[in-house]
């Protein structure tokens, strides 16, 4: 394959800003970044002018459902095709297929399907515009009753090891993040075998006292799922969760910038005590992302769409049409930033899995995952490991 130099106005790494930048890509790699005439551009090299645009890496969602009428549960190769086709046009270029709180043998079906189609798209040369799937967050079954969301209250599960040691047996080593309540009875151990079993571990749909969260902090959690969102509210003499994870520096927090999710002050609470560095833009996006409003299917159950925001049948908000592009514009008219908003849908996600060098960023040696924005910071074009681009 030919080499392509793409020059643009500028490009945020997102650690630096580059005007008059090039970037070289071959195969499916990034061969160099750097200002026009300090880059050597390789003979032979395809030349494609981004004029006006800013080239940034592409984004990384560790908190996504679904999308274009397909949940991660189908566990399918067409559904993650579809799903993984469908975010890219957004941007996101990487992703932890989420999982819904569901039976162990359901879980266990959804998570060796996605699995296998890990394993699948490694092997094969990346020729279409698509995301990565970087492995799989399981947002439950271990969560709290009285904060569960839209979770079906019958399959949520007491904390087992063993039950996580079988969805790990299924996922193969895919597994990355495990969402969890750590005030539940046996909490402590389930994450000492999670921390063992290499996974991040993240405090979600919990009902969790300051004290509750802080032990599992101690014990090791360094995530918190949609923060504000399934969790026992903030109050002055009552922190809760929300305390914790707003004091905690080691651990980062998850946030739905939708501008439904989370009010705007508590979105700036967030992220000035956090900073930039710890706050993670997710999606938590849905089958419904990307189609029109209707009925759809969020895991097993079925929601309703209306307006782009879903809710299931009692009202409840059941995950969103949030798209990464959506959330960065949403974070800079609040006034933060770019290169700062750029890091919470990049550089911090990838950081968080362990993939710091090879995702969320624009250098020699990353994956040659770009994104085109406008002067409005909408999406101009967009580049999958090397494929895409036309
Ligand atoms: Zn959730």
């Amino acid at each position: 394959m030919l080499p392509i130099a793409i020059h643009a106005a500028r490009a945020l790494t997102p650690f630096e800003e580059i005007s008059d930048a090039v970037v070289v890509v071959q195969g499916s790699k990034i061969s160099a970044v750097g200002q026009r005439g300090m880059v050597a551009v390789p003979r032979g090299a395809r030349e494609i002018a981004a004029r006006g645009k800013t080239i940034v890496p592409g984004f990384v969602d560790v908190h996504i459902h679904g999308a274009g009428g397909h949940d991660v549960m189908e566990g399918t190769r067409e559904a993650l095709e579809i799903i993984v086709a469908t975010v890219a046009r957004y941007g996101t270029t990487s992703l932890l297929a989420t999982t819904v709180t569901a039976s162990e043998m359901q879980t266990c079906r959804s998570v060796a399907g996605i699995a296998r189609f890990i394993f699948a798209t490694g092997l094969s040369p990346v020729r279409e515009l698509g995301a990565e799937i970087l492995g799989i967050h399981f947002e439950g079954p271990f969560i709290s009753h009285t904060r569960r969301g839209v979770h079906p209250a019958e399959w949520i599960a007491a904390p087992s090891p063993a039950l996580l040691s079988r969805f790990l047996e299924e996922a193969q080593g895919t597994g990355e993040i495990l969402t969890l309540a750590p005030e539940l009875p046996g909490a402590l151990e389930l994450i000492a075998a999670a921390r063992k079993a290499g996974l991040v571990v993240s405090l979600g749909h919990t009902d969790a006292s300051h004290e509750q969260a802080q032990a599992a902090i101690a014990a090791g959690a360094r995530h918190a799922t949609h923060v504000f969102n399934a969790m026992r509210p903030f109050s002055h003499r009552d922190t809760g969760v929300v305390g914790a994870v707003l004091t905690s520096p080691d651990v980062s927090a998850e946030l739905i910038a939708d501008g439904v999710h989370v009010d705007a002050a508590a979105m700036r609470m967030l992220l000035d005590l956090k900073t930039p560095e710890r706050v993670i833009l997710v999606s938590d996006g849905t089958a419904a992302t990307g189609m029109p409003d209707g009925k759809h299917q969020l895991g097993t159950f079925e929601v309703t769409v209306s307006g782009g925001v879903c809710r299931n049948a009692e009202g409840k908000l059941a995950g969103s049409t949030l798209t990464l592009d959506r959330a960065l514009r949403n974070i800079v008219a609040l006034g933060v930033p770019l290169a700062s908003a750029l890091r919470m849908v990049t550089a911090n996600p990838a950081r968080q899995l362990g993939l710091g060098s090879r995702k969320g960023v624009l250098a020699a040696g990353a994956d040659a995952d770009l994104v085109f924005l406008d002067a409005n910071l909408e999406i101009s074009g967009v580049m999958t490991r090397g494929a895409g681009l036309s």
